[in-house]
């Protein structure tokens, strides 16, 4: 079976694979005295196949992490490896959503899906069932031909799950994929999101700044201290599914398991503001 056929029936990347590990990684930016450390001896492990969701403060170093993982940076210091082996550069099973959109305004909805594939080389009759497959998968099957400026936010940032799905990668990092949507949306994203990912289960790593997106999303919740970004906290986050905004709300232990994330980020998230603004600041929020 070729691989493309596989691909169409399956329709998942291997549960087995996309083993994530980080061991002591360090990562600087700049030179001489501008020089400053994003992050600084950070070791993670992330098991294949669940949502692992990253959260810390505005800054603290979570973007840079998704591109170490990507393959788009590289660690001074430490390894990152995937199922083993060492992260060398960008791969199609490693790939990156981003917050902004990076779609082709001139391509229409099915070449900006079929881009990556073409860009491989592959011909259109292999694309063809792919990209149609994809497409129904996020609700788009007949949006093909429009152009991303035609589409609205939500329908924006499928075509992007989209074009990400359509090279079956076993690991997907998704970098506040949803921010700057109306609440709305937002809310009707992630519980799409949900359905796809139970469709189309591998392993996740998704970046947010927002508890409540964390608690809906999240097998596992990796909180990430102030920068230089370190894990400060791994929680399991066993919440029965389908979760909503109106279950968790409900649920004493989300509220408990919120209050301790929150209890952390606040404590990072001031400890950044004593960097930023000095003592004093920092003393009287501490105090308020
Ligand atoms: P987050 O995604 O958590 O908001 P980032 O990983 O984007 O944080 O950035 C962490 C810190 O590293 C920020 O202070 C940012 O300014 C800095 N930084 C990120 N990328 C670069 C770069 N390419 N060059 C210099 N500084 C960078
Ligand atoms: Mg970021």
């Amino acid at each position: 079976m070729s691989a493309a056929t596989k691909r169409t029936v399956a329709g998942q990347a291997d549960a087995a694979r996309g083993r994530l590990d980080l061991h002591r990684v360090t990562k600087a930016y700049g030179q001489g005295r501008f020089s400053k450390t994003v992050v600084e001896d950070c070791s993670l492990a992330i098991e294949p196949g669940r949502l692992n969701v990253m959260i810390g403060p505005s800054g603290c170093g979570k973007s840079t992490l998704l591109r170490l993982i990507a393959g788009f940076d590289r660690p001074d210091a430490g390894a990152v490896t995937v199922d083993g082996s060492p992260v060398r550069g960008p791969s199609s099973d490693r790939l990156m959503v981003f917050q902004e959109s990076a779609l082709f305004d001139w391509m229409t909805v099915y070449e900006n899906v079929a881009f990556a594939l073409r860009a491989a080389g592959r011909s259109s009759r292999d694309i063809e069932p792919l990209a149609t497959d994809v497409l129904e998968r996020v609700g788009l099957a007949t949006f093909g031909e429009k152009y991303p400026g035609q589409l609205s936010g939500g329908m924006q940032r499928r075509v992007e799950l989209a074009r990400a799905l359509i090279n079956d990668p076993a690991v997907m990092l998704l970098d506040e994929p949803f921010r700057g949507l109306d609440a709305m949306t937002k809310g009707l994203m992630q519980e799409y999101f949900l359905r796809l990912y139970a469709d189309n289960p591998r392993t996740v790593v998704f970046v947010t700044t927002e508890i409540d997106e964390a608690l809906l999303i999240a097998d596992r919740l990796i909180i990430l201290s102030n920068a230089p970004a370190r894990v400060r906290r791994m929680m399991d986050i066993d919440l029965p599914r389908p979760r909503s905004a109106a279950t968790l709300y409900e649920d004493d232990r989300a509220n408990d398991i919120k209050r301790e994330a929150i209890d952390i980020l606040h404590e990072e998230a001031r400890k950044s503001f004593r960097g930023a603004l000095g003592d004093s600041l920092a003393r009287s929020k501490d105090a308020s």
